[in-house]
């Protein structure tokens, strides 16, 4: 899909589009200029594909339309449009040959950092009550999901998100069932799960690489910060240490199976130089804002991160839902989210430091505007993404800029 504008407008109206354009810093991906009444001054003249917005004017009206696309001109490879990141969406398409909509799922799985085997509790952000899904056997959840999907997309597959809470934490052969379950619904693209760096057994693990040997599989671990003073002011129960150790093990045993399945191709047959359509995919969750936490910690995290190579990336906004820890500390003054303006500075810094072949799985959190509490701004989250895309333009930079080994 690709954003664009269309202006259909006479002559009179020429300088308030112009000066529309002229402050706005960020290309869409298509601009169709159409005038009824060609200035006299500019008839004849063309616009360029890829001119920069700022620079148009008056040549570029014409009595057909003009197409102005910014594709040549982004210099981030892994895109067709103005993100300067790869975007989960982007990546999918060109694997799977078109949309692949995630499915949420809930197996029912509590977390050891709720159960009292870590901690008690939760993450101070959590919230670990109910899901929507309660009383909903695994079929119905997808078969729902797959009908809301439709009805917003069309869509080429799905992917079916073990998302509520750790699910790899219980009994190693109900959860091996569950997946395996999945893995054979029909139009299954891959199957993605979230968990813990410290919630995988050496029995799961097998199971995770004979499923893999099967599916298309990305295992998603929550880091949240590299930050081990953060990460005990928020009750995560694990260290930087602890999560490098969960995950350089479930990354040997996905290179296992990388080495035995080659990449798969781009749905179109043509690969793409530097990037990988690996079968056995890590994914690593960040999230910004924490309490106590400036940027310079955040960045840290990014380029922790980045050292791991991980193949997708998710970066939230740290938001206060009712209910929580965090929502005692935010009504007693103890916390204050993060402003939009820092959380764009920040996610566009982070992107500029993670590899450039890392899927950008998220750029901003989802919270339920009924449960949220703050910042008021996250529910808008396509304003938010736009003024990262305008940050990254500003800078004239984009995803890996600043990656080093
Ligand atoms: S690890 Fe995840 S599920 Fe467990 S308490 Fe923290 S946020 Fe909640």
């Amino acid at each position: 899909m690709e954003l664009g504008f269309v202006f259909k407008s006479g002559a009179k109206n020429f300088e308030k589009i112009r000066n529309l354009f002229s402050t706005y810093p960020i290309m869409p991906d298509i601009i169709l200029l159409v005038s009824l009444e060609v200035p006299r001054a500019c008839a004849g003249e063309q616009a360029k594909s890829g001119d920069r917005l700022p620079e148009i004017s008056s040549k570029y009206f014409m009595t057909m339309g003009v197409l102005v696309t910014q594709r040549e001109s982004n210099p981030y490879p892994y895109s067709d449009s103005n993100k300067r990141y790869m975007t989960y969406d982007w990546y999918m398409k060109r694997r799977f040959g078109g949309k692949a909509a995630r499915i949420a799922l809930d197996i029912g799985c509590t977390c050891p950092n709720i159960d009292g085997t870590r901690g008690t509790g939760g993450c101070i952000f959590c919230k670990n009550g109910s899901s929507s899904a309660m009383g909903e056997s695994l079929d119905e959840q997808f078969e729902h999901g797959k009908d809301i999907a439709r009805r917003k997309w069309k869509v080429a597959g799905f992917v079916p998100y073990f998302q509520a809470h750790t699910n790899t934490w219980g009994d190693p052969a109900l959860l091996s069932a569950a997946y395996n379950h999945a893995a054979v619904w029909k139009d299954v693209l891959m199957i993605a799960l979230a968990t813990r760096p410290d919630s995988i057994s050496e029995e799961l693990t097998g199971s995770l690489v004979r499923l893999a040997r099967k599916v298309p599989l990305i295992v998603e671990f929550g880091l949240q910060t590299s930050n081990d003073k953060t990460a005990a002011r928020i009750n995560r129960c694990h260290t930087w240490a602890e999560f490098c150790a969960g995950y350089e093990k479930l990354r040997a045993a996905a290179d296992k199976v990388n080495a035995e399945c080659r990449d798969e191709l781009p749905a179109d047959g043509r690969e793409i130089p530097g990037l990988r359509m690996k079968r056995f995919q890590i994914g690593v969750h960040l999230i910004d804002g924490l309490p106590g936490e400036d940027a310079e910690d955040m960045l840290r995290t990014a380029r922790d991160t980045a050292a791991l190579r991980p193949d997708m990336v998710k970066i939230h906004l740290l938001h206060v839902l009712e209910g929580t820890q965090l929502a005692k500390l935010y009504e007693s003054g103890d916390y204050e989210p993060m402003s939009r303006e820092d959380y764009v500075r920040v996610v566009a810094d982070q992107l500029e430091l993670l590899p450039p072949d890392a899927v950008i799985g998220r750029v901003t959190g989802d919270a339920a505007e009924n449960e949220l509490l703050a910042p008021d701004w996250c529910v808008k989250k396509t304003i938010v993404a736009n003024e990262i895309d305008k940050e990254l333009y500003r800078r004239n930079s984009w995803q890996g800029r600043r990656f080093c080994i």
